[in-house]
């Protein structure tokens, strides 16, 4: 798929939004990304876990592991892809991420690490350190989109299929609301922000 391709179906979906949005953290941002909403579709699931798989098809991976919640549904569809075994790790008891339900690696196994989104990476890096602390060798690391605008750092090969620079502000510094707007929330009751 192509970057439009992949941009217009996330639009069409609404889990790409244009407007004027207030966002979790209580910053502002013209732009709302929210991938679950494109994942809800499965065969849309399906073509952009294998757009993503497409990316990491050299390098010799037999696990995927993503982090709970988000990575969950693009990871079994990047597993899916390349035919390797699709895990996740979960926070335990005391916040940390690890392995849980049974699942193992195999000693050295190479290991594929798949989120939906990049803000910062934090999730995947702790995946990461799951995956060395389990034994195992994290080899790269992929998402549906990079929002991290360039921030990213990550100790292995880094791909998204999408990257966008997403600017938000804090409520007072905001120029859509300078310009007379007023954020919404994106959430239940979403009237769409398209024109
Ligand atoms: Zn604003």
């Amino acid at each position: 798929m192509k970057r439009d391709e992949i941009l217009k179906v996330l639009e069409q979906v609404g889990a790409i939004r244009q407007g004027h949005f207030e966002l979790s953290s209580g910053r502002h941002s013209g732009t709302y990304i929210q991938c679950a909403l494109v994942l809800a579709h499965p065969p849309l699931a399906e073509q952009l876990g294998r757009a993503l798989a497409e990316l990491f098809k050299d390098h010799s991976v037999s696990c995927v592991v993503s982090p709970a919640m988000g990575g969950i549904i693009i990871g079994h569809e990047v597993a899916r892809a390349l035919g390797v075994r699709a895990l996740f790790v979960e926070r335990d008891r005391s916040g940390q991420m690890a392995l849980r339900r049974g699942f193992e690696l195999n000693p050295n196994e190479r290991m594929l690490v798949i989120e939906d989104v990049w803000t910062t990476g934090g999730s995947t890096r702790e995946a990461i350190g799951v995956v060395e602390q389990e034994g195992g060798l994290a080899v790269a690391a992929g998402a549906l989109i990079d929002r991290s605008g360039g921030r990213l750092e990550l100790n292995v090969s880094a791909r998204a299929l999408l990257q966008m620079d997403v600017p938000s502000y804090e409520p007072d510094d905001c120029p859509l609301c300078r310009a007379g707007g007023i954020a919404t929330r994106p959430g239940s009751r979403f009237s769409r922000a398209h024109p």
